[in-house]
């Protein structure tokens, strides 16, 4: 074994143990309750998993994308959800990358400490979800200051972060020269602007999954609230939309690992007309369809990191491995619910839960189709399509 998969493989028994602190009764509670995993993101702040991402300079331990996918894949795969805090990792870049020296001296540090949480993101609206350079929220220049008007929609975990990027328009779209200009990114303190501009209100939905409506009405923030040039935001955010799929890859990879580990062992342990299901083909084949078509999606996941890490060229792969792991998480979650028969649906199998929480994937935070028409467009070279 080389010193990188060692270090892998170190990596994923911290993970495995922190997370056997949280077993299926933790989460099955948490989505009874629709409740935050306030426990389980301040156990994997104070081990610096969750700044997995950050420079050492700024109090991270400046692993690179693949490292990070091997956490967020492994607390999927003990039956967890990363959902509480997987934001931090992809959002935190755009800071990174773009933000200035003040700006990352002030807030990476705490980020990475847990003082501060950098966990929401706003960027759909009710009117433009897909079609980003159509949102409608805007920021307008006034002295020292932005004022912030317009509304956002599926903003998850506003409600337990403290701070939140922002894409708003600075620019109407009539004036500039592309749509994909006059965007800009803001870094939004969320503790100062809730009753001061800002009103949250929480969405309830099909997975425990923390996500809101936010309005702005005429936030003033100051003008060092913005990162990087105005007017550039939509490609700061573009930028980090690598990082962002090869990490929800490996979430699906988690969820995919965990179905078929579960369905094997309910199909080796569950008797039916005298013998283990499992023996029986029909229900055989099917878990080891999804076993392989997981495996292929894990090697789509690694060469994406690979080629992320080595900073060349990865938009395809990315993509690639989201649409892969997506589809090999949700065809995991079937075959293992038809598995589990009747028993599938009885919540204390955990099952159902999982099933409701994999499907998402193929919809946020980017659609199976925008997947696709990326491949055709970028990669095969036919007309762009929308
Ligand atoms: C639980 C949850 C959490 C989320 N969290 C966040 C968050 O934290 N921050 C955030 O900003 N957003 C978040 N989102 C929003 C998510 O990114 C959007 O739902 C997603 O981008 C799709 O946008 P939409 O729902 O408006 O779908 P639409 O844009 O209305 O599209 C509807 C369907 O039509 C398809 N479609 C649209 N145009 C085309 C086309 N040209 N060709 C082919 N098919 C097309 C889409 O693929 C989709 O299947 C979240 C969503 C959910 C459900």
């Amino acid at each position: 074994m080389n010193e990188k998969s060692k270090f892998h493989d170190d990596l994923r028994q911290g993970i495995r143990q922190l997370c056997a602190h949280y077993p299926d009764e933790y989460w099955r509670e948490l989505d009874k309750q629709e409740a935050y995993p306030t426990e389980f993101v301040k156990s994997m702040t104070a081990a610096g998993y969750l700044a997995a991402l950050i420079p050492e300079a700024y109090g991270g331990i400046g692993v690179g994308v693949t490292e990070a996918s091997i956490i967020l894949e492994e607390i999927h795969r003990s039956g967890g959800n990363a959902a509480a805090c997987h934001a931090q990792m992809y959002i935190m870049g755009t800071l990174l990358r773009h933000g200035s020296e003040d700006q990352k001296e002030h807030f990476l540090p705490k980020i990475a400490s847990g003082e501060l949480r950098l966990q929401a993101f706003g960027v759909s609206e009710p009117d433009a979800g897909t079609d980003t350079t159509s949102i409608s929220t805007t920021a307008v220049r006034e002295g020292d200051h932005y004022r912030i008007r317009g509304q956002k929609i599926w903003t998850s975990r506003a409600l337990h972060s403290d701070l939140m990027l922002l894409l708003a328009r600075t620019t109407p779209a009539e004036e500039v020269r592309k749509r994909t200009l006059g965007l800009s990114v803001f870094l939004i303190d969320l503790r100062e602007a809730v009753g001061n501009g800002v009103t949250i209100e929480p969405i309830d939905v099909m997975i425990n999954h923390h996500t809101t409506m936010v309005y702005f009405d005429d936030l003033r923030v100051p003008i060092d609230s913005l990162i990087g040039d105005e007017g550039m935001g939509f490609r700061y955010i573009l930028d980090g939309m690598n990082a962002e799929r090869i990490l929800i890859a490996a979430e699906c990879i988690g969820d995919g690992y965990w179905f078929v580990e579960r369905a094997t062992r309910y199909a080796n342990e569950r008797i039916v007309f005298d013998r283990p299901i499992g023996q029986n083909q029909g229900i055989q084949f099917p878990i080891a369809q999804a076993y392989i078509k997981i495996r292929a999606a894990d090697l789509m996941r690694f060469e994406a990191a690979r080629l992320f890490d080595d900073g060349q060229p990865c938009g395809a792969e990315a993509n690639m491995s989201k649409l892969l792991a997506a589809e090999a998480s949700w065809e995991a979650a079937n075959v293992a619910l038809q598995t589990y028969g009747g028993f599938g649906f009885a919540k204390e199998y955990d099952v159902e839960r999982k099933f409701r929480e994999t499907r998402l994937y193929q919809i946020a935070p980017i659609s199976t189709n925008l997947i696709l028409s990326y491949i055709g467009q970028h990669t095969l070279g036919m007309p762009r399509s929308f």
